[in-house]
């Protein structure tokens, strides 16, 4: 079953000005599993199912009758799309992380400008990763005693799957 809206195509931001044959015509996004249909055209896998299940069940561009049966995956295609160079969604936070979209969702898990809550009990403070460990060792309000480095790595390790020990790493080099 698709859900409208659900899991329609990336809205990245991409190194280079994307090929309009990349954009899905129903959500005028980047193709996130494109599928073509035998009329040639190629939309999210999302869209255009949801277009076949809940919707007029022709092609939006050329009004050919459409159905599950005449779709087909673009393996060819969605190999283009993963290739493409884009920024890290946290740029606008100062993140300045450029990759492939493929390995995009890999760099989120550790990227340190996305917003994360602190893991001391009692306090719920919210802060971008990379201040978290200086808040941890430093700051916290709810701090009972000095934490040595380790003790915080691990317990930033314990909290989300975080790299502490990374984050830690990040936070001292920046304030030498
Ligand atoms: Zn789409
Ligand atoms: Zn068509
Ligand atoms: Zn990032
Ligand atoms: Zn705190």
């Amino acid at each position: 079953m698709a859900h409208p809206n659900k899991r329609a195509g990336y809205l990245f931001e991409f190194i280079n000005d994307l090929d309009s044959r990349l954009r899905c015509p129903v959500c005028f996004m980047t193709l996130r599993s494109p599928f073509q249909t035998e009329c040639g055209h190629r939309f999210c896998e999302n869209c255009i199912k949801n277009v076949i299940i809940n919707g007029d069940k022709r092609c939006p561009l050329d009004d050919t009758e459409l159905s599950l049966q005449n779709i087909f995956q673009d393996v060819f295609c969605n190999r283009q799309i993963l290739q493409l160079q884009c920024f890290c969604t946290n740029r606008n936070l100062g993140c300045e992380w450029t990759g492939h979209l493929r390995i995009l969702e890999e760099h989120h898990k550790d990227c340190l400008f996305t917003e994360a809550t602190c893991p001391i009990e009692g306090c719920n403070e919210k802060m971008l990763k990379r201040f978290l460990g200086k808040h941890m060792q430093e700051e916290c309000m709810f701090l009972k005693q000095p934490q040595s480095f380790m003790e915080v790595g691990a317990q930033l390790a314990d909290h989300e799957g975080l790299d502490g020990v990374m984050m830690l790493d990040a936070w001292v080099s920046e304030a030498l």
